[in-house]
């Protein structure tokens, strides 16, 4: 529609903003990550001014995330589309959680019934729908808890789910969580499913969920997959 039109336009404008001032933006946050980390080596546990530091360490690092996801934001109209093997990528992006998820004793599990999936498209907004899905499970959990990866091709759509068992989506927030900058995280950006849905929908995908508190939380994300492959 033409209000869908006017808010992609403004976004690849927002984008390339983004794309140029997180350069910038970059380089000074970790200098002053480097030297935060230095001053909190010289204080002592018993300094009051060590949590400060502390503190100043965790905004940095929130300022960090927020520069990454503005990031993306301008790459989403970028247009640099190739075959992806899908299988391939979800197993690359479940090696970066590795150490992550053994840390903190999740039990992990990944099916899929077709190993040769291929979409045509950006394999960097590909794998970052996965890693924000994969990175809000891991956080939903608790220590011990589960997470399931099912990848399936039905009629020419691939579909993947990311399920958990965490603490799930509450009623009061399900209507909000797509939203620009809404989170329920102290340290959260609350960017990482807005800029999923739109990936998914740039490629005429699907994104929802189901979700029951204190049951868990399923994330599934279809995408078409285009008669030329
Ligand atoms: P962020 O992770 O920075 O908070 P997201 O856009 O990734 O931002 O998620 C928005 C909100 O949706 C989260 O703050 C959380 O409340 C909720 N949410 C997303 N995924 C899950 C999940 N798997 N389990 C429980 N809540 C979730
Ligand atoms: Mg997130």
């Amino acid at each position: 529609s033409e209000d869908d039109k006017a808010t992609s336009e403004s976004l690849s404008v927002i984008g390339e903003l983004a794309a140029s001032a997180v350069h910038e933006i970059k380089n000074p946050l970790f200098s002053i990550r480097g030297f935060l980390q230095i001053l909190d080596n010289t204080l002592s546990e018993s300094d009051k001014r060590k949590e400060y530091v502390k503190i100043m360490i965790s905004e940095v690092d929130r300022l960090e995330s927020l520069t990454k996801d503005f990031l993306m934001l301008a790459k989403i109209k970028s247009d640099s589309k190739e075959l992806v093997w899908v299988c391939e990528l979800i197993k690359e992006v479940i090696e970066l959680y590795k150490s992550s998820f053994e840390k903190k004793k999740i039990r992990f599990r990944l099916y899929m019934n077709d190993e040769s999936i291929f979409l045509w498209a950006d394999r960097d907004q590909l794998e970052q729908v996965f890693i924000n899905l994969i990175q809000n499970a891991f956080e939903a959990v608790e220590e011990g808890g589960s997470i399931d990866i099912i990848v399936s091709k039905l009629n020419e759509k691939v579909k993947v789910e990311v399920k958990d068992n965490g603490r799930g989506i509450g009623p009061e927030v399900k209507d909000k969580i797509f939203s620009p900058f809404f989170t329920t995280k102290k340290n959260g950006t609350g960017l990482g499913l807005f800029i999923s849905k739109r990936i998914v929908e740039n490629y005429g995908g699907n994104i929802y969920f189901n979700s029951a508190q204190e049951e868990g939380t399923t994330f599934v994300v279809e995408f078409p997959i285009g008669k030329d492959h």
